[in-house]
């Protein structure tokens, strides 16, 4: 027969045979992770994948060390004066190196999408006082732009 899957599934006849990791987990367990390609472990147990797991934990200690930094740090930026102060301390960071500067970027970029927010909302709330006004001026008449 040539009903073969498509690549990538794993038919449900195989799925309860498929290879485990070959080592325990710390609670004794056997581990059912999926051995790297070509060999007896997962890539957590496999001793010859050391390097990649040191790779990892670095990576993963920088990101909680930026992590760290910004928790517990969540200003309120709803007016164009608090981004202006915001922004004056942003650059501060920067410049005396407290801050990376790839989380600068992000977060800079972040600002203007949040001016153009807020302008945007400040826009509508004046145009809807001007609105306003001129439905009271024009009495019962409704409002309407010229073509
Ligand atoms: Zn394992």
């Amino acid at each position: 027969m040539t009903d073969q899957p498509p690549p990538g599934v794993t038919p449900a006849s195989e799925a309860g045979t498929k290879a485990t990791c070959a080592a325990n987990r710390t609670d004794g367990q056997a581990c059912r992770s999926q051995p790297r390609p070509g060999r007896p472990f997962c890539l957590w147990h496999d001793p010859e994948a050391e390097d990649i797991r040191a790779a990892a934990r670095v990576k993963g200690g920088q990101t909680a060390t930026r992590l760290r930094a910004i928790r517990g740090y969540q200003p309120r930026l709803d007016s164009t004066q608090r981004l202006v102060i915001y922004v004056s301390r942003l650059v501060y960071q920067v410049m005396a190196g407290t801050l990376d500067q790839n989380i600068a970027r992000t977060v800079i970029y972040a600002l203007m999408l949040q001016k153009g927010l807020i302008e945007t909302g400040d826009l509508e709330r004046r145009l809807a006082i001007v609105e306003a006004r001129l439905a009271e001026n024009s009495g019962r008449r409704s409002v309407s732009w010229p073509a």
